[in-house]
């Protein structure tokens, strides 16, 4: 057997267990994907997508189009990290997804690059054999604890799923954190969000997942009201004092890190919390960290991985 059968072989494989599971496909109508675990080491979205199909599978609804479950990161799932060499969740450039996907097999052999061409592979085969509109959703979670948001750059359908849902759109994600995998899927043709649930541990995180994919179903048409279950109401955390975070904010600042910098950021912030010009939110080689402008903490860096150690957001309004 030579070494390009091998490789197709196993990638095969590989796309058999990357597919969660899927249901409808009977009845014309749109194809929602659902991605979880892009970064390995959160199941959240791989938890809610099961329940959310179980259930489908359960009450034999009848489903308008397909809705189909796969995971991201297979190899840092298997490894319970983030990722195993880069981060599969910023490589999705137009020029890195051309030149992985006409690359012949033995030359991939980054694990991140070559979950990249079998992930768009499998998105490519799903738009060549389902019916349109396309929409696919990105579920992840955080290592701070955090009130659920949207990250989007500019798509008719999260924002009427935000303004469903009422859950915290946060704006500028295009620009701050480039070759994200909805950036790829809004460039081919499909409807794109990602979105947030909370923190990694919490069980609150997948109840919430599961409610952002049936108020997907729901706003796409593809199930009747009934067969929602109770419990998978839409997921807002209310909010409440003087600091609460308006609906929609802006990204206005991203604290990049490289390997050397040994950043740590201070124990005890959570996402959107408010911060002060001249702040220390933490410490690298140099010394401290402040805050380079007012505004509120996303995205705190609470774990060995990751490019970036904390981002800031301002509040845009309603
Ligand atoms: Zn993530």
């Amino acid at each position: 057997m030579n070494r390009r059968m091998v490789g197709s072989l196993a990638e095969q494989g590989n796309r058999l267990s990357r597919v969660i599971g899927q249901a409808g496909g009977a009845v014309e109508g749109p194809t929602l994907v659902v991605v979880g675990a892009l970064h390995g080491n959160e199941l959240a979205g791989v938890k809610a997508a099961k329940r959310v199909l179980a259930h489908l599978e359960e009450t034999s609804a009848e489903i308008r189009g397909k809705i189909i479950a796969l995971i991201g990161n297979l190899s840092a799932m298997r490894r319970g990290t983030r990722f195993v060499q880069s981060d599969l969740n910023r490589l999705w450039s137009a020029d890195r997804v051309h030149t992985l996907s006409t690359a012949p097999d033995a030359t991939v052999t980054v694990p991140e690059e070559i979950e990249l061409r079998d992930l768009a592979r499998t998105l490519a085969e799903i738009a060549r054999d389902s019916s349109g509109p396309f929409a696919l959703v990105d579920l992840h979670t955080s290592s701070a604890d955090s009130p659920p948001f949207v990250a989007v750059g500019d798509d008719p359908l999260a924002d009427r799923v935000v303004a469903r849902t009422g859950v915290i759109e946060v704006k500028g994600t295009s620009r701050y954190l480039q070759g994200m995998l909805v950036e790829h899927a809004s460039r081919t043709g499909w409807s794109a969000m990602a979105f947030e649930a909370g923190r990694h541990e919490d069980e609150i995180s997948i109840a919430c997942h599961e409610a952002m994919v049936w108020q997907l179903l729901l706003e796409l048409g593809m199930v009747d009201q009934e067969i929602v279950p109770d419990e998978a109401a839409a997921c807002t955390v209310m909010q409440s004092g003087p600091d609460q975070v308006s609906r929609i904010v802006e990204i206005v600042y991203r604290h990049a890190l490289s390997d050397h910098d040994s950043f740590r950021m201070n124990p005890g912030y959570e996402n959107f919390q408010t911060v002060t010009e001249g702040e220390i939110l933490g410490q690298d080689r140099h010394g401290d960290v402040l805050a380079p402008l007012s505004g509120r903490v996303f995205l705190p860096l609470y774990q060995n991985q990751g490019d970036e150690g904390f981002f800031i957001v301002r509040d845009v309004g309603e």
